[in-house]
């Protein structure tokens, strides 16, 4: 189906069958213990379904099935261009079922149709084609000896990688991780969060059908507390690779201390800044940036730039553009094509964010926009809210909220809001506006973050290397052929060999 043709989304929902298994070496189980989750949609509150609860015992079946897989080796040694072909043949399933594919996301998560249809019909595809056709084109090394002797770096897959995701893209965030585990020769055993397993369920299916080996790809959905922390924990998993909250990505280090002192990867929580420095115009393009950096995907973005820094003197006209721009902000059905921003995922997560907006207005913050619930919906939405005099201090300007509010905060000097946007124990993401070429690359240099964009709010692609300073990641990189590396590990063979 040709996702750019408007089409009767509900129709199509209302005809999908959804996964509600585990995925365990090649096929749909239930949990070994039988227990089973309910499922939401987020944006009704309907129940989509009773879910597989994987615990302990189905991390291990799902962990023995992958180191199988790797030992046996028909996708660990398999050759590039066999790997390479089966990546592509994924690529091309997941371009056929994309419009299945997003409606399922829309429906899981709450994330709006048009978000899903580009998540899921056109990046998450070409994860797999791009990962799949690096296979063929990643060279080893020859180090500088004499003659006598050849010494080769390698690279070889690490072996069982657990990959723990996010609910905020849910599909997405799966493709990050597995293509390039995937193109690396890894067996994989993956867990979606509890509110969104649908996507990777279907996805493991379709790799199936594009011939990826029985074991290599497990989905083990469940618990944080129980499925979570048994790849956490399990000594047979050689890498872990985890986004989420800094918390629970601080668990993970424990855990793999507490057993095999496997490498574990972290993409976690930020407070992005938005900085408009004075020389700026205040014109659409920058309007509509601050407006998605802050509230795309109802805030629920790791390098969402909530924290808004404009010049004291300019900031009424940024305001008022700004509201204006927030008023004509369409919230709603997730599965209208016009819905510009959905539910938040859950009910818990609705409660949070509403918590962090009482904490705002006590604080002193001003609320000039949304500020509540969105009423008349039965699903948990909020709506979009700005806050106007944040300080910096404050804990709507220091912790992340993960909803949608922008938090506007004056400054007067440029290096004043320097100072105070790399002031934050997360350093993920940064966005700059000026016209000033020095100005952009001083701020640039100096911001302490993983990613800084100049006049566009942007995360980059799927070339670019993805993760963040400080207590929002660790040094492993998400994305661009840098992602390899988390899934690799380098072995030097040397032929002869130095004189000695
Ligand atoms: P989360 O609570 O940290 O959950 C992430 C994953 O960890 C889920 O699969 C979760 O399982 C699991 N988990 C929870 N508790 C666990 C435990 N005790 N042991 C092992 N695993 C556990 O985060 P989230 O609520 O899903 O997502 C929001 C957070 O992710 C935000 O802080 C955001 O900034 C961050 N994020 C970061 C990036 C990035 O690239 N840096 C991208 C997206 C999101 P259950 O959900 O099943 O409990
Ligand atoms: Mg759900």
């Amino acid at each position: 189906m040709d996702i750019a043709t408007p089409t009767d989304y509900g129709a199509i929902a209302a005809g999908l069958t959804f996964p509600s298994e585990a995925f365990i070496n090649g096929r749909f189980v239930a949990a070994r213990s039988g227990a089973r989750f309910t499922n939401l949609n987020p944006a009704t509150a309907a129940i989509l379904g009773e879910v597989a609860a994987c615990d302990a015992d189905d991390v291990d079946a799902a962990v023995a099935a992958a180191r199988r897989a790797f030992d046996a080796g028909a996708w660990s040694r398999a050759s590039p261009e066999a790997r390479k072909d089966v990546l592509l043949r994924l690529a091309a399933l997941l371009r056929e079922h994309a419009v299945q594919l997003a409606v399922m996301e829309s429906l899981d998560s709450g994330k709006t149709i048009t978000d899903c249809l580009n998540e899921v019909g056109h990046e998450v595809p070409n994860f797999f084609q791009w990962y799949g056709e690096l296979i063929d084109k990643s060279f080893g090394k020859v180090a500088p000896t004499d003659e006598s002797a050849l010494a080769l770096i390698v690279h070889e897959p690490v072996g069982v990688a657990g990959l723990v995701l996010p609910w905020n893209f849910p599909l997405l965030m799966a493709a990050w991780k597995l293509a390039p585990a995937l193109a690396a020769g890894c067996s994989v055993v993956v867990k979606p969060a509890e509110q969104t397993p649908l996507t990777v369920l279907r996805l493991a299916e379709l790799a199936a059908q594009a011939g990826l080996p029985d074991g290599v790809l497990n989905v083990v959905p469940g618990f944080g507390e129980t499925a979570g922390q048994a790849i956490g924990r399990r000594r047979d998993i050689d890498v872990v690779s985890f986004t989420g909250s800094t918390e629970v990505g601080a668990l993970f280090l424990k855990y793999a201390s507490e057993s095999n002192l496997k490498p574990v990867g972290l993409e976690m929580g930020g407070k992005s800044p938005f900085i408009v420095l004075d020389d700026a115009p205040i014109d659409d393009v920058l309007v509509s940036n601050a407006v998605s950096a802050a509230l795309w995907n109802g805030g629920q973005n790791c390098s969402a730039n909530m924290r808004q820094f404009v010049p004291r003197s300019r900031k009424d006209e940024f305001l008022d553009k700004v509201l204006a721009r927030v008023a004509a902000l369409k919230v709603g059905d997730p599965l209208d094509p016009a819905t510009e921003m959905g539910a938040m995922v859950s009910a818990d997560h609705q409660r949070r964010v509403l918590g962090f907006i009482e904490t705002g207005i006590g604080e002193g913050a001003r609320v000039v926009a949304g500020g509540g619930a969105l009423e008349g919906l039965d699903g948990y939405f909020v709506r979009p809210t700005v806050f106007d005099d944040v300080a910096h201090g404050m804990t709507i300007a220091t912790e992340e909220i993960f909803g949608p509010v922008l938090g506007v905060i004056a400054f007067s000097e440029p290096e004043e809001a320097l100072r105070m946007a790399a002031e934050s124990v997360y350093g993920l993401h940064a966005t700059v506006f000026t016209r000033d070429i020095d100005r952009a690359l001083h701020f640039a240099r100096r911001l302490p973050c993983g990613t800084v964009s100049i006049n566009r709010f942007s995360e980059g692609d799927i070339k670019t290397p993805f993760g963040g300073y400080k207590r929002s990641g660790s040094l492993a990189r998400d994305n661009g052929t840098e992602a390899i590396a988390q899934y690799q590990q380098t072995k030097t063979i040397w032929i002869g060999g130095p004189e000695g």
